[in-house]
C-alpha cells in the first residue's frame, strides 16, 4: 500500500461541497490510501488552520466560501490565482504553501471536452461580472478571444474587469445583450440567475448564430433553461457540472501525484447526489 495522503475542503459552512464525493471517488479508483475530508473552519481560525495543514496530515486543500481571498493572501499564488484575485486550491511544495485558482482550467477544459473547436471564434458575450466571471474572462483571454463583452446589472463591476484584464474586455449594460447576440461565438452565463432559488435568466437566444456555443456555470438545476434553449436550437453546450468536475482535476494531481479522469461514472454519481438534495 502506498503512503497515505489526505486532503480536505475548508469552508464555513462546508456542508454543501461536492468535493469529497469527487476526490474520494478518484482515491478509490486509483487504489490510493488516503482520504478527502470536509473541514468547517471559522474565518478567524482560517490562517492558523492553513499554516498547520502539514501538521494536520494534509497534502493540500480546496478552499471555498468565505476563505478564498484569505487563502490567496496567506500563500504563494500562481498567475491564475493572482489574476482572479482568489485561491481555491492550496498545496505544500517543500515547506512552501502554494495556491492556484482551478476555476480557470475547469471552465476551459469543460469547453474543450463538451464543444471541441469552441475557441476558433474570437468574440464572447459573458453575462455577469462576479467572482466566477473573473476566472472566465481570464481563461478566455488566455485562449485568444479578441472581444469579450461583459454584461452586468452593476456596470461598475464589468468596468472593473476591463481595468483588471485590459481593452479586450468591453463592459456593457444588460439592455445591450440582444444586440450582441449575432456577433457572439460563445455565450457564457456566470450570473447566479437560473439557479434553483434565484430569479430566472430572462434572455432570448434566438438571435445567436447557428454555430455559437453556450456555456452556463450554474449546475443546480443540471440543465438550466439557458442550456435547454440552446440545445433546442441544436447549439453545442457546456454545463456547470462539467466545469465543477474538471476544476477538481488539478488539485487531485497536485496532492496525490496522479492525473484523474472526469468519467461518465463520476458525473453520474455527482448528478445523483445533486438530484437528491
Ligand atoms: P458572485 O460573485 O456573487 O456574482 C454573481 C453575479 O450574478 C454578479 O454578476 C451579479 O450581478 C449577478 N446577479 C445576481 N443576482 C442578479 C439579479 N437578480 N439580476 C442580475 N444579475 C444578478 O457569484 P459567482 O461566484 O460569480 O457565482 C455565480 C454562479 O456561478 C453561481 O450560480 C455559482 O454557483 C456558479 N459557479 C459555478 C462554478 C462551477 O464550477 N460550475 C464555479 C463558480 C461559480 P451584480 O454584480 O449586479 O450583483
Amino acid at each position: 500500500m502506498n503512503e497515505p495522503r489526505n486532503a480536505c475542503v475548508i469552508g464555513w459552512p462546508a456542508g454543501h461541497s461536492r468535493s469529497p464525493l469527487i476526490h474520494n471517488y478518484w482515491i478509490g479508483q486509483h487504489g490510493l490510501s488516503g482520504e478527502y475530508r470536509k473541514e468547517a473552519v471559522q474565518p478567524e481560525d482560517f490562517a492558523a488552520f492553513a499554516k498547520a495543514l502539514a501538521s494536520n496530515g494534509y497534502a493540500g486543500a480546496n478552499v471555498t466560501i468565505p476563505h478564498k481571498e484569505a487563502a490567496l493572501a496567506l500563500s504563494q499564488p500562481d498567475e491564475r490565482a493572482q489574476a482572479v484575485g482568489a485561491a481555491n486550491t492550496l498545496w505544500l511544495d517543500g515547506g512552501a504553501l502554494k495556491s492556484t485558482n482551478t476555476d480557470v482550467e475547469g471552465f476551459l477544459a469543460n469547453l474543450d471536452a463538451s464543444a471541441p473547436g469552441w475557441d476558433k471564434g474570437r468574440t464572447a458575450l459573458v453575462l455577469g461580472a462576479g467572482g466566477s466571471a473573473r476566472a472566465v474572462v481570464f481563461g478566455l483571454r488566455e485562449r485568444g478571444m479578441e472581444k469579450i463583452h461583459v454584461a452586468n446589472r452593476t456596470i461598475e463591476r464589468a468596468q472593473a474587469l476591463r481595468d483588471r484584464f485590459g481593452e479586450r474586455v468591453m463592459p456593457v449594460t444588460w439592455d445591450a445583450v440582444p444586440g450582441l447576440m449575432a456577433s457572439a461565438n460563445l455565450l457564457v452565463n456566470t450570473t447566479s440567475l437560473g439557479m434553483k432559488g434565484q430569479p430566472p435568466l430572462d434572455i432570448d437566444i434566438s438571435g445567436l448564430r447557428g454555430d455559437a456555443v453556450v456555456a452556463d456555470l450554474v449546475y443546480v438545476p443540471l440543465v438550466t433553461p439557458l442550456l435547454a434553449a440552446a440545445r433546442a436550437r441544436g447549439l453545442p453546450t457546456a454545463d456547470g457540472l462539467g466545469m465543477l468536475l474538471h476544476q477538481a482535476v488539478r488539485g487531485f494531481s497536485l496532492w496525490f501525484g496522479v492525473k484523474p479522469a472526469v468519467t461518465p461514472e463520476l458525473r453520474k454519481r455527482v448528478e445523483d447526489d445533486l438530484l437528491r438534495s
